[in-house]
């Protein structure tokens, strides 16, 4: 069966053109770059090449680039370092609707010691400004505000708040995981002091990720160990990955309008022939600020898992906004969150595009999820409440 992969957000494929970078850094130079001889300094060299295309595609330098095992160890590890660099501050401020790589390191951190503001968003995911601006205070050691929202795919503003908390002097970190590739980013003209990003979720190989730290910000490494990047992060490099992250990198800027223009444009077919063919159907998130790739569809009444269900049948794959947990299938923070009513929340489904995804795809898409949604709710004794 075909398989209709419309599930970027969760992770991508792995570029032709990556592999092939890759592979012979399994076989044929299997060096370590941290050895002296010729052998290894091959290797070194194309980490150093990695590191420069990554640094390129953020508008970074590329002594700015530490890389790491993947977008979770990144967020980790910008947030230990600005804590452990800031001893004596407790305060820490993130958003409602991080990934889980964010929020169950800050709930962590709230039972152990530290006071946590987790500002809101409204009915469309956007942050609400003022309450993050508000809640900044002497004691704060760091602001975590992810670029992009994996589920929605809402844009934060990301330059304005960097803005506001270099002049208050606070470390600013972003999980730019899910933006990184989708949309133009130049950190030389931004506040940024430390990003997130991982190689799984740009056409590189998973295992991978990169930690952008601005010049000057004070940091402390994660894992303590050897001297590889230069002692910011220990442990013999995941040396074909990063080189795959680095050719990834790289594709994924001369992609750029294309993601910001085909695939967009994908993406708005599909959510706007949906919405015309299915009654009592929404869409979660701002609509004019969003990564152009995703589109996190509402169907009311129906459960999302169903839906996943028979579209697997057809060899569509997508994500739902619910996850199971102790066998009740409880709607996701982010939905939650953003107020979305339950009985939609319920049946949230994402839809993320990749460059890889044709107008055939999306048509298909449109021809056989309408009878799925009717089927569902033929079956559903709360459609039959409500109509
Ligand atoms: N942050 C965001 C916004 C994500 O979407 C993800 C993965 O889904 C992560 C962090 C974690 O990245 P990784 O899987 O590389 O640890």
């Amino acid at each position: 069966m075909k398989v209709i992969y419309v599930d970027n957000n969760a992770t991508t494929r792995v570029a032709p053109e990556v592999l092939e970078e890759m592979l012979p850094y399994f076989s044929e130079f299997y060096g370590n770059p941290s050895s002296m001889h010729t052998f290894g300094g091959m290797v070194e060299h194309k980490v150093a090449e990695a590191r420069e295309r990554v640094g390129r595609l953020l508008g970074a330098s590329p002594e700015e680039i530490i890389f790491t095992s993947c977008g979770t160890e990144s967020d980790s590890t910008a947030i230990r370092a600005a804590i452990l660099s800031n001893p004596n501050k407790k305060h820490i401020v993130t958003s409602r609707v991080e990934h889980p790589a964010v929020k169950n390191l800050y709930e962590y951190l709230s039972k152990n010691g530290y006071r946590v503001t987790f500002v809101p968003v409204d009915r469309k995911g956007r942050l609400d400004l003022d309450y993050l601006y508000k809640s900044l205070d002497e004691d704060t050691a760091i602001v975590s505000i992810m670029w992009a929202n994996n589920e929605s795919g809402v844009i934060f503003p990301i330059e304005e708040i960097g803005g506001v908390l270099k002049e208050k002097g606070i470390v600013f970190h972003t999980d730019a995981v899910q933006a990184v590739g989708k949309i133009p980013m130049d950190l030389k003209n931004t506040s940024v002091d430390m990003l997130s990003l991982s190689g799984h979720k740009l056409h590189g190989p998973k295992g991978v990720g990169a930690l952008y730290v601005r010049k000057g910000t004070k940091y402390s490494p994660f894992l303590i160990g050897g001297h590889q990047e230069k002692g910011r992060r220990g442990g013999t490099e995941n040396v074909a990955s990063i080189i795959g992250l680095g050719k990834a990198s790289e594709l994924a800027g001369a992609n750029l309008s294309d993601e910001n223009t085909r695939i967009k444009r994908l993406r708005d077919k599909l959510e706007n022939e949906i919405l015309k063919r299915v009654p009592n159907t929404m869409i979660n998130g701002d609509r004019d600020n969003r990564l152009p790739n995703t589109t996190s569809i509402a169907f009311e009444y129906v459960e999302g898992e169903s839906i996943l269900l028979m579209m697997d049948e057809y060899g569509i794959c997508a994500s739902s906004g619910s996850a199971c947990t102790s066998g009740s299938l409880e709607p996701s923070h982010v939905l939650r969150a953003m107020g979305v009513p339950f009985t939609a929340a319920h049946g949230s489904i994402r839809f993320s595009l990749s460059i890889y995804n044709t107008e055939k795809e999306i048509d298909f898409i449109i021809e056989k999820l309408p009878p799925i949604i009717e089927r569902l709710r033929e079956l559903s004794p709360f459609w039959k409440k409500a109509v």
